[in-house]
């Protein structure tokens, strides 16, 4: 018979095991694969590694994975022999499939994190409050009950509920990109010559400078067509249009999910009275940097204003800001931290019109909202969430958006403070512990087959943990998984070759006890396998 993938990583190459530029020894390589390998075949398939990864939210076209498109059409049937598997690996993004199958990314039970999120959209779902908005004709028509959430996490972990496949206008969302963009081309100096940093205290169209005739900050609409006039001014419209589409496209990871509608284009360049009005009170007060063309500048915001895209995208644009600036799932560098750093302070601030000071108070995380109900949340270091549903409150900012984040503040420890009251028992912390490691990999098996979680004891197997080991009263991972009758837990320990009799220190083995539970099902599965009693 053939050797398997560990008999062959236990053959040492020049006395030692050789990492490659990932960093992966050849023993890391044969515990992956073992731990995907079933019935001790030669192989594995390829949908069994897109579900391992898909588990743990890592989707099948992510760019990082360099899966070949062709094989993943008929996935089911393609098997993955040892070389094959590593080759992936190998050309996978450094370390990525390894620390999803180990369960080392950001958030290591993003299924239960999933549930969660799914709880929180359900019960946000019922409330209908709210108006949509109507002082652009065309935003007014669009179907009121819309509601779509999606996740990245700084992993690239994504997730995604209700209507995340929809376009829709992100509108004043525009504003803390166009932002960046410009701190990117000019520098913060030369912006803040143009734009303050303070939020205005009024509504985000007000007729109103700060002290020194200029918009009071980028996020409300005068500071934002002030923005718009610095993005490569030089440039003709289109290649400044493309230029912006080439930015959103670069921070949500090249997945052409942009658009541009040009009914609500149109709609609104009819009925921008107050922006005109901004922008010749400040051309009149002489804000604009030099040779500023007034009328191109306001068409260039409303062509801003009317990009489209769906929260799955919007999602990775958030983990880019929540990531200092690098797509989490392109790994390329979309912005300098230092232009991350600025945008997320004003967004903490001004982001969320009227609702601004209130929002930083009780979600405590930088965020934008726009009036077509798009609303961008940023967990520094952790994720980016996107949320759409267009009902509107009196500030102009999402009903649900605002009630979904509330809920999820209450349950996790997200707000920027909650580093100080750090142990509420009230809030979940779903990070990866980076202490983990150091648990006893005995315990964390055992209590993962006790619970009955399948993941995690694949994770914990993928790390090159023994299934045999035991703790200080000799229970293992099939004492603990009989005693509570899990037989997908048997099954999966039997497939790896677990020894069926180990004796705790009472003398008893996992038959006895599954006989002691009365698992009937894991009594038949244990007994198939010989078990002994
Ligand atoms: N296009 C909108 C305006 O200037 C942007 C409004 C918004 O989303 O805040 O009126």
């Amino acid at each position: 018979m053939a050797a398997t993938a560990k008999e062959k990583a236990n053959v040492k190459v020049n006395g030692s095991d050789r990492s490659d530029f990932n960093g992966m020894m050849e023993v890391e390589y044969s515990y992956l694969f073992e731990c995907l390998r079933k019935n001790k075949e030669d192989y594995i398939y390829l949908s069994d590694l897109i579900n391992a990864l898909e588990a743990v939210g890592i989707r099948e076209n992510d760019p990082r994975l360099k899966l070949d498109p062709a094989e993943l059409d008929i996935a089911p049937q393609v098997v993955l022999d040892y070389e094959k598997f590593k080759h992936i690996l190998k050309h996978s993004f450094g370390g990525l499939i390894k620390d999803a199958i180990q369960g080392n990314l950001i958030i290591p039970d993003f299924a239960s994190f999933c549930r969660e999120i799914t709880e929180i959209y359900e019960l946000t779902n019922k409330n209908k409050n709210g108006n949509v908005a109507t002082y652009i004709p065309q935003l007014g028509r669009v179907d009121p009950d819309k509601y779509a959430i999606s996740i990245c996490t700084v992993s690239g972990q994504q997730f995604s509920i209700g209507d995340s496949n929809e376009d829709f206008c992100i509108q004043s969302i525009c504003k803390p990109i166009n932002y960046c963009m410009v701190l990117e081309e000019h520098g913060e100096d030369i912006v803040h010559q143009h734009v303050g940093r303070e939020p205005s205290g009024i509504g985000f169209n007000g007729l109103v400078l700060n002290e020194n005739s200029l918009p009071h900050n980028p996020m409300i609409n005068a500071g934002a067509i002030m923005t718009c006039s610095m993005v490569k001014p030089e440039m003709d419209m289109a290649d400044r249009f493309e230029y912006v589409l080439n930015f959103w496209n670069k921070i949500t990871g090249n997945q052409n999910s942009l658009g541009f509608n040009n009914s609500v284009y149109l709609s609104e360049k009819e009925t921008a009275d107050r922006n005109f009005a901004l922008g010749y009170y400040m051309k009149e007060k002489g804000a604009f940097p030099e040779n500023t063309n007034l009328l191109s500048t306001l068409e260039f915001y409303f062509q801003c204003c009317s990009i489209q895209t769906d929260t799955n995208a919007m999602a990775i644009a958030a983990a880019t800001l929540a990531n200092s600036g690098i797509c989490p799932i392109t790994n390329e560098r979309a912005m300098e931290n230092n232009t991350v750093k600025n945008c997320l302070s004003l967004m903490n601030s001004c982001g969320m019109y009227d609702f601004s000071g209130e929002f930083a108070f009780t979600i405590g995380l930088p965020a934008k909202s726009g009036v077509a109900g798009g609303l961008m949340l940023v967990i520094p270091n952790l994720m980016g969430i996107a949320i759409w549903s267009p009902k509107l409150d009196k500030s102009g900012n999402s009903v649900k958006g605002i009630e979904f984040s509330k809920e999820l503040v209450k349950r996790y420890n997200f707000h920027i403070y909650d580093s100080l009251t750090l142990n509420n028992p009230d809030k979940k912390d779903p990070r990866l512990k980076r202490n983990e490691a150091k648990i006893d990999g005995a315990i964390s098996l055992n209590w993962a087959a006790s619970e009955g979680n399948l993941l995690e004891v694949q994770h914990i197997y993928a790390r090159g943990i023994d299934i045999n080991m035991a703790d200080y009263d000799g229970r293992t991972a099939l004492h603990l998984a009989a005693s509570e009758g899990h037989e997908h837990i048997i099954a999966y320990l039997i497939d790896k070759g677990v020894n069926l009799n180990p004796r705790d220190r009472w003398g008893n083995t996992p038959l006895q006890d599954a006989y002691k539970g009365n698992h009937d099902a894991t009594i038949l599965l244990l007994e198939a396998n010989h078990a002994l009693k």
